[in-house]
C-alpha cells in the first residue's frame, strides 16, 4: 500500500470498519512519513494473511473460523459477541500492521489468551486448555493460583 499524497510505501492500518458488502473491508490508514490519513477498500480474499498452523501447513487466515474457535471455548462464561469482536479487531490489526504476512497458529492463540486474560481469567483458562497451552495438570493449576492471587 502506497501513500497516494507522498508515495511512500510505510503506512498503517488506523481503524477498519465493515462495509455493508461483506466481502470488502474499508481501512483507514496513516502515511508514516507525511502523516495524512486516508481511506482504502480491500477485498476479503487481499487481507492476505497466511496462518502456519502446528502441522508446518499453511492455510489462509480465516477471521469466521477464529471467531468460532473462541466462542467454542468461552460459551459458558460471561464473554459477549461484541467482546469477542473486540478481541479479533485488535488481533488482525496488529497482524496487519506487522512487516510479516505470515503467522504461527500458537502465536495468534496467545494473543488471544493475553486479551482474553483481561476480560475474564476463567474463560483465558478454558481458551488455554483448548489450545494446549499448559503441559501438565502441575502448570494449568499453577496459573490457576496465580490468578487467584491477582484477584485479591
Ligand atoms: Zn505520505
Amino acid at each position: 500500500m502506497v501513500c497516494p499524497y507522498c508515495r511512500s510505501p510505510k503506512t498503517q492500518v488506523v481503524d477498519k470498519r465493515d462495509t455493508s458488502d461483506s466481502t470488502i473491508i474499508r481501512r483507514r490508514r496513516e502515511c508514516l512519513n507525511c502523516h495524512k490519513r486516508f481511506t482504502t477498500y480491500e477485498r476479503l480474499e487481499s487481507i492476505g494473511l497466511k496462518v502456519i498452523k502446528r502441522s508446518g501447513r499453511t492455510e489462509d487466515f480465516d477471521r469466521t473460523k477464529l471467531r468460532e474457535g473462541i466462542i467454542k471455548a468461552v460459551k459458558k462464561r460471561p464473554i459477549t459477541q461484541a467482546q469477542i469482536d473486540e478481541v479479533i479487531d485488535d488481533i488482525e490489526l496488529k497482524l496487519l500492521n506487522r512487516k510479516t504476512t505470515e503467522v504461527k497458529t500458537v502465536d495468534i492463540g496467545k494473543m488471544v489468551l493475553t486479551r482474553l486474560k483481561k476480560i475474564d481469567p476463567l474463560g483465558y483458562l478454558l481458551f488455554s486448555a483448548v489450545y494446549n497451552e499448559f503441559a501438565s495438570i502441575d502448570e494449568l493449576a499453577d496459573e490457576i493460583a496465580r490468578i487467584r492471587a491477582e484477584q485479591k
